[in-house]
């Protein structure tokens, strides 16, 4: 079920007060719409009728798709109050963390396309690797876009330029790193997983030193 509430909330710029809509908790069958709306990265759009300031209104919230059995919670660590438990009753479903939206609609993307996210941040870390050392720089982001005919595309951020440009792994090479899991016998925690470049890099530092 997805979660409303409605709230008060202070507009950064001008002060005034207007009514915001916090959803706590997104059901992707339920509510496709709102699935769109975080694949458009607008999810979280403010916009203030009263002196028209625009910006981004984060706050926690979990993205639950019974269908395909996941659930990613979108929450900053340290953040008091914010954490989110996985219920009981949703002990077998893989649960992930992000900290920001465009995290958490790469996650969406990589789980629509039935892969996996794990074996695509390994594939990531060898793109980034050469990417990094070929352009002399370290700010540099990479995030899944879709599974085409060329293999996994990757959008991948510059600094300083917000418009992506697109790069294509081929699929053997996923492959090749879904095989490294299993013969490293990776398993899923029960707890909410942030599956970044750290578990990455943890994960192939493994299995170059076995
Ligand atoms: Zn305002």
């Amino acid at each position: 079920m997805s979660t409303f509430i409605n709230k008060d909330v202070a507009c950064p710029n001008c002060g005034g007060t207007k009514k915001l809509t916090i959803i706590s908790a997104v059901n992707a069958q339920e509510n496709p719409e709102l699935k769109e709306k975080i694949l458009k990265e607008s999810f979280f759009d403010f916009e203030c009728e009263s002196c028209g300031y625009k910006s981004e209104l984060m706050y926690p919230t979990i993205y639950h798709d019974p269908k395909k059995g996941f659930m990613i919670g979108l929450y900053r660590t340290g953040s008091q109050g914010s954490k989110v438990e996985a219920p009981a009753s949703l002990k077998n479903i893989t649960k992930r963390r992000v900290k920001d939206l465009a995290e958490l609609k790469e996650k969406i993307l990589i789980f629509d396309n039935s892969l996996d996210d794990v074996a695509i941040e390994m594939v990531k870390n060898s793109l980034l690797e050469i990417l990094k050392k070929s352009f002399g720089s370290d700010n540099i982001k990479a995030y899944f876009s879709k599974l085409g005919e060329n293999g996994i595309e990757f959008a991948i951020f510059f600094a300083g330029d917000n418009k992506p440009q697109y790069h294509s792994i081929k699929k053997e090479v996923y492959d090749n790193c879904c095989e490294i899991l299993s013969s490293l016998n990776f398993k899923e925690p029960a707890d909410f997983l942030r599956v970044g470049p750290t578990l990455a890099s943890d994960l192939l530092n493994k299995y170059k030193n076995t």
